[in-house]
């Protein structure tokens, strides 16, 4: 398994009761598996999402990612292995607005501390793949939606993730541009073995997917 939950409970206390955003989640997910979740706005589904990628915390339940158990590690470790397995993509892209592409594209390994000369071959290899050469100098403003939620992509898996983490990539973008991110999600999940989670509401492209997840409440239906 790539990663495993169990049992995992997420609440917030309000007005001295628990409100639960999570509930009693059970959740396995093999290498290279495509995973949809759905479910009504509210629901849990970022939530799920952020819980997946150690962005969020939980109060319950455990989780194992990469057999490390992610409930037990302390911060430090847990940055290490999201930083080393995980890319996000977001709806709206959250590309760094004064960096350029090839700026944002290198985010990430600055964070990893990869050296220099590593870093140019790496965005010179994610600038070729995604056609975006010509773009390298423009900044996230001067391209489309379509063309910045390609950027997110590629800045999600030019650390080479086991895992992408996706929610509702497609949401701000128009129909052919939304085939398109869906068109590669599945090309990297067929042709390079990355597994993909994505938070979708349009059964479309959630058919893209293996498997599919619904949310009510924060509970698994
Ligand atoms: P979805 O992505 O399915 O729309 P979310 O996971 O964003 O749903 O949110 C689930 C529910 O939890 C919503 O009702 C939201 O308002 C609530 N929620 C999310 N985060 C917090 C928080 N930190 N504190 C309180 N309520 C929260
Ligand atoms: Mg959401």
């Amino acid at each position: 398994m790539l990663l495993e939950l169990k049992n995992i409970y997420k609440w917030v206390t309000s007005g001295g009761s628990r409100v639960f955003l999570l509930k009693h989640i059970n959740l396995a997910v093999a290498e290279g598996e495509f995973i949809s979740v759905m479910g009504p706005s509210g629901s849990g589904k970022s939530t799920l999402l952020n819980v997946i990628g150690m962005l969020d915390n939980f109060n319950e339940g455990t989780y194992t990612f990469l057999d490390e158990p992610v409930h037990q590690l302390k911060e430090k470790h847990r940055a290490h292995l999201y930083k080393a397995y995980i890319g996000f993509v977001f709806q709206a892209y959250h590309l760094i607005d004064e960096l350029t592409v090839y700026e944002n594209l290198e985010t990430p390994l600055l964070y990893q501390k990869v050296k220099s000369s590593e870093r140019k071959a790496l965005v010179a290899d994610m600038l070729d793949r995604f056609q975006m050469v010509g773009k390298k100098d423009l900044f996230p403003s001067q391209l489309s939606g379509g063309q910045q939620q390609l950027v997110g992509i590629a800045r999600a898996l030019i650390t080479k993730p086991k895992l992408i983490l996706a929610d509702e990539p497609t949401g701000n973008l128009n129909s052919s541009q939304g085939e398109e991110i869906m068109q590669l999600f599945k090309q990297l999940n067929e042709e390079e073995g990355v597994t993909i989670i994505q938070v979708t509401h349009s059964e479309k492209n959630a058919a893209y997917g293996s498997r599919i997840i619904n949310l009510l409440d924060g509970v698994a239906v």
